[in-house]
């Protein structure tokens, strides 16, 4: 893989975030309470406040310090989840990791999320997307096919009926709307593969 230029990544993953923002939140709305962008843009815009000091840390302890300023700032459901992907990611990647190593790591942060989130795939949440991309990442698939695969996912959750989170309170009527959290995720995989390209 190319050298990682996190502060890039940062920066074009809360410019994507905020782009989208309006749209995460008319998802949320459909089917939740309606805050998921605004959550996601203030988190996002927090860690590029900083992005400078992440970068600086060995990658491991930069997604570290960026998990815990997830949790700290992007709150509701997703932030802890959020926060956990990239704190389990900190804690399994390679200082420079190869292919395998992301790809390893990543598994285990998935876990992480399914652990923490009492989730499983198939249950209209983040997971449906981030659980595709591990195995694309897996398969050796390159960014823009991973890109592909992540919105392919987040599309995939319109039919779904929600069984965690709060799309899970309108039982049959969480049918026909995407995930906000699942849109979100797809979002940040095509920014990092963006950003970081193969
Ligand atoms: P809240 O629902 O507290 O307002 P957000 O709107 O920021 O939080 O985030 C909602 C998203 O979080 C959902 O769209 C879903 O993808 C994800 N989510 C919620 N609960 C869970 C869970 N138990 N496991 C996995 N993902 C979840
Ligand atoms: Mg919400
Ligand atoms: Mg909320």
């Amino acid at each position: 893989m190319a050298a990682l230029n996190l502060a890039r990544l940062i920066a074009v993953a809360a410019e994507t975030i905020a782009a989208h923002a309006e749209e995460l939140t008319a998802l949320d709305q459909a089917i939740g309470d309606g805050d998921h962008g605004l959550n996601m843009k203030r988190g996002f815009e927090a860690v590029r406040a900083e992005a400078d000091a992440f970068a600086a840390k060995p990658l491991p302890d930069a997604l570290k310090a960026i998990g815990t300023k997830l949790v700290m700032t992007v709150g509701g459901a997703s932030g802890p989840l959020f926060g956990t992907l990239f704190m389990a990611l900190g804690k399994e990647i390679a200082a420079d990791p190869d292919r395998n190593n992301l790809a390893a790591a990543f598994g285990k942060a998935v876990d992480a999320v399914a652990a923490r989130g009492k989730s499983q795939i198939g249950q209209k949440t983040m997971l449906d997307v981030l659980q595709p991309v591990h195995d694309a990442l897996a398969g050796g698939k390159t960014a823009a096919e991973i890109a592909d695969i992540a919105d392919a996912a987040a599309e995939a959750t319109v039919p779904m009926k929600a069984l965690r989170g709060r799309a899970s309170f309108l039982g049959e009527r969480s049918i026909g709307h995407m995930d906000a959290g699942a849109r979100s995720t797809a979002l940040l995989v095509r920014s990092v593969g963006q950003a970081i390209g193969e």
